[in-house]
């Protein structure tokens, strides 16, 4: 299937743990493999064996739906046997530890393992004791590489371009691993980068990372060409961060009002899962002619195909 189109070894790396650090070249070949896919997935005749005999494990600590579904479509559409495992309820309430479940997955040889553990770090962790790569499905507040690259995919299929354009990213960047993920990508590609929240729900020294920061909707929106509305994440709060809900909608929720302020025809995105009427007006998410919202979980089953490919071609380069 690869006719010599993509060069692979433009991602010389053995995981993917996150999107900081990774030249421009690595991210565009999986957003390039990633595009080739989307016609397929969209075919009734769409599986491949690309990576048949290959096996991949699903191994998510935190709850999850589209993201597991999505690598669980992705692994089964290049042909590989998936294999999920929920340990929140099974051997971490047994009282083994991360290291000592990766350990077990590993000693059963898969050649990928997918990740996702509620602490920073722990997925980097584990990649260090298990001889599979490893892909990091979201890490608490870290990254989400994989939620990054199917975003900069539907970025560049609707405006045909990343370079120039001036992204908003609103809501909870405090505890959002979306933000982060898309903040070193967008930077990569050479956007432009705005961060639009409540005083509470910015990280310090924040603008480190080449972003500006805006306190007020109608300020950060203007003359925006996208519009990416974060979850308000209240299992990761502790303490009160804004004073209501209601007052929270008023001033940082996308609404009709505020949305005027970006170009006209600036795309709305959410990573999902919504709260409808907390960061996002309903009628705004059901936007058809403005929303991606859908297209972004189309374009994350292509993502995924993209990077089980790549890391098992380099896999394969070592002989493994
Ligand atoms: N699904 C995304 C994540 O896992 C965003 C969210 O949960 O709000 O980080």
């Amino acid at each position: 299937m690869n006719d010599g189109a993509f060069d692979f070894s433009a991602y010389p790396h053995r995981h993917l743990l996150g999107i900081e650090g990774l030249s421009p070249v690595a991210l565009s070949l999986i957003l390039d493999r990633a595009d080739s896919f989307v016609e397929l997935n969209r075919r009734h005749e769409n599986k491949l064996a690309i990576l048949s005999g290959r096996t991949v494990m699903n191994l998510f600590f935190e709850d999850s739906t589209r993201t597991r579904t999505s690598f669980e479509l992705a692994g089964n559409r290049l042909g590989a046997d998936v294999i999920n495992m929920s340990v929140s309820t099974s051997s971490i309430k047994k009282g083994e530890t991360v290291v000592d479940t990766a350990m077990t997955l590993n000693a059963m040889h898969p050649d990928v393992l997918v990740v996702r553990h509620n602490d920073a770090g722990a997925v980097k962790l584990l990649a260090e004791k298990v001889n599979c790569a490893v892909i990091n499905a979201g890490d608490g507040r870290h990254e989400h590489p994989t939620q990054a690259l199917l975003d900069a995919l539907t970025i560049r299929r609707r405006k045909g371009k990343i370079q120039g354009l001036t992204v908003a990213i609103c809501g909870d960047i405090l505890h959002s691993r979306v933000a982060r993920s898309n903040i070193h990508l967008l930077n990569a590609m050479g956007a432009r980068v705005r961060l639009i929240a409540p005083k509470t729900l910015i990280p310090a020294n924040i603008e480190r990372l080449g972003v500006e920061v805006f306190y007020d909707m109608q300020a950060g929106l203007k003359d925006c060409d996208i519009v990416m509305m974060l979850r308000l994440q209240t299992e990761r709060m502790s303490g009160s961060f804004f004073p209501s809900i209601r007052e929270y909608f008023h001033f940082f929720g996308l609404d009709y009002a505020k949305l005027e302020k970006a170009k006209p025809d600036a795309l709305i995105m959410h990573p999902g899962p919504m709260n409808r009427g907390v960061e996002i007006a309903s009628d705004v998410a059901d936007d058809i002619g403005r929303s991606a919202i859908r297209e972004q979980v189309e374009m994350g089953v292509a993502v995924r195909m993209a990077c089980l490919e790549v890391l098992c071609a380099n896999l394969a380069l070592e002989g493994a």
